[in-house]
Parts: C-alpha cells; sequence; structure tokens
C-alpha cells in the first residue's frame, strides 16, 4: 500500500497504517459474524445471535471506519466542498451507534419471547462458536488499540471489539451452563445481559459525535476563559463572536473578532492571539478578525 502520498503531514502515513489494521479487523469480523449467526439460528441460541449482531456492527462500525479514511483522503477534489468530507467520520460514528441501539432493542424483544418457553439450545455447537468469536475478538482488539485514541471511528470500533470480547465470554458462559446443568435460562438471560451492556458506552459515542455535529466547543476548552485570554493580549480592549468547534476528530478550529485597544499594532495583535491559541489550545486553524472600534459597533447587531 501506497504510504503517504507527499502531502507532507504525517496524519497521511498513520491513516495508511490505520487503514492496513482496519482491513484486517473488517475481515476477522466479518468472517466470525457469518459463522455466530449460522449457528446461532440453527441451535436458536440467542446468546449467540446477540453476539453475532454486536459483530455485524463491528463489520459495519470498521467499515465505517475505513469508508471515511477513503472519503477524507480525497475530500478536497471539489472546490466547492472547502471542508472535505471529513465530517464522513462523524456521521458514521453516529449511525454506528444508532445500530447499536437497534440491536439492543431487537435482542430484548426476542428474549421477552423466550423467557416464557426457552429453546433447548445445543450446548457444544454455541460453546465453539463463542470460542472462535473469543480469538477473533482478542486479535481485533490487538489491531485497533493503537488507533483509538487518534479516531472517533476507530474508538468507536475499537469500542466495540472490547464489548464483543466480554460478550463472547458471556456466551462461552452459557455455552457451559447449557451444557453441565442444562438450565435452559442461561440462554436468553445472557443473550439480553450482552445485548445492554454496550448501552453505556454506545451513548458515550452517540453524545461524542453529536458534539461535534452541534459545533460544540471541544470539551477540553473552556470557552469563557479562552475569551478572557483573548482579551488579555496585549493591544486587545474586547473580544466578541468568539466560536470554538470541531470539524472531525483532532481538527480543532476558532474564529474571534478581536476589538484593538487605542494605537494597538494590528499585525502584532494577530500574531500574539494566534500564537496563543496554537501553543495553549492546540488550536492551528483559526480565524481572527482585528478590527477597530468602529467596526466593532457594527457588530453587535449580530446575535450568533
Ligand atoms: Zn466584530
Amino acid at each position: 500500500m501506497g504510504h503517504g502520498h507527499g502531502h507532507g503531514h504525517g496524519h497521511a502515513s498513520a491513516s495508511g497504517r490505520l487503514a492496513g489494521r482496519l482491513w484486517a479487523a473488517f475481515g476477522i469480523a466479518a468472517a466470525i459474524m457469518v459463522v455466530e449467526f449460522a449457528v446461532g439460528f440453527a441451535t436458536s441460541s440467542l446468546a449467540l445471535i446477540s453476539d453475532a449482531a454486536h459483530m455485524l456492527t463491528d463489520v459495519v462500525g470498521v467499515g465505517l471506519a475505513l469508508a471515511a479514511i477513503v472519503v477524507a483522503r480525497r475530500a478536497r477534489s471539489k472546490p466547492g466542498r472547502t471542508f472535505g468530507l471529513y465530517r464522513a467520520e462523524v456521521l458514521a460514528a453516529l449511525a454506528n451507534a444508532v445500530l447499536l441501539f437497534g440491536v439492543a432493542a431487537y435482542v430484548v424483544t426476542e428474549a421477552v419471547q423466550r423467557f416464557t418457553d426457552p429453546p433447548e439450545v445445543a450446548g457444544l455447537p454455541v460453546l465453539l462458536a463463542a470460542a472462535a468469536g473469543l480469538a477473533a475478538n482478542i486479535v481485533s482488539f490487538l489491531l485497533l488499540r493503537d488507533g483509538a485514541e487518534e479516531s472517533l471511528n476507530v474508538r468507536g470500533a475499537y469500542l466495540e471489539v472490547v464489548a464483543d470480547l466480554i460478550g463472547s465470554v458471556g456466551v462461552l458462559v452459557s455455552a457451559l451452563i447449557t451444557l453441565t446443568t442444562g438450565w435452559r435460562w442461561a440462554d436468553p438471560a445472557i443473550g439480553v445481559a450482552i445485548g445492554l451492556w454496550v448501552l453505556p458506552r454506545t451513548w458515550s459515542l452517540a453524545r461524542r459525535a453529536l458534539r461535534i455535529l452541534f459545533q460544540h466547543a471541544p470539551e477540553r476548552v473552556d470557552v469563557t476563559e479562552m475569551a478572557a485570554r483573548l482579551g488579555g493580549v496585549t493591544g486587545v480592549a474586547e473580544v466578541h463572536d468568539l466560536h470554538v468547534w470541531t470539524l472531525t476528530s483532532g481538527m480543532e478550529v476558532a474564529s474571534a473578532h478581536l476589538t484593538m485597544a487605542e494605537r494597538a499594532d494590528q499585525g502584532a495583535v494577530l500574531d500574539a492571539a494566534r500564537e496563543l491559541l496554537s501553543s495553549d489550545y492546540g488550536i492551528e486553524h483559526a480565524t481572527l478578525q482585528v478590527e477597530h472600534r468602529e467596526a466593532a459597533s457594527k457588530c453587535r447587531q449580530l446575535s450568533w
């Protein structure tokens, strides 16, 4: 695979490495998902079907992360798309969260129907499929662990794999209970547990994606403090129209109007403000409008 097509940008080769790992995780998850669904429906094991459904969201999640990387690379080709397609990753993360909520709803509905008369589940095939799922998840876990801090989507896929790892252990336990005691409720009960226990994580992933789509300031940035510090820059009298947002994970942007004090030097104000945002907040992409008092008074009519 061709690394970094000369963008002079550490990001490109890192995402190339990441893409390789994602492809591997994608293949593994897809193969195991097919096995788990087949065995799950053949044995009518809700625990296994539930785990397979999570594998499906792994496959979709990793697939979307891959698509987002591909799409983001060729994003700049159209002049009208000044922000490229960077947000594709955020949309993908949100879609994956919605899918996970859907899986949870499906599993709970299925379980309610089964609790009155749980079907007899053949323990051994379930046990073998769960063992294969566990092995696959351990491999994917190791593949995605490094990328999880870099990208919201990879983080989503990684959290999924971690959840599935525990899920596979759950299916193993239910199969062992079925084999040793023949207790029929073990399978639907563990199926529901697997369906529900990822929900808190899913919610936090959805929340992160929504924060970006609503263009809230990144959680680590205190906007009030930022306004005060920009106001404290030498030559700045007042700050208004300050906005800070995340374009996609790892790309933070700010814009602000700075009203100059009497006899301040416009260039010096701009440099100092830009330096503050870059060094103290890690925001390299800031659009700063340094203006005189008269211009600032016209800005008051704009409320957002
Ligand atoms: Zn202004």
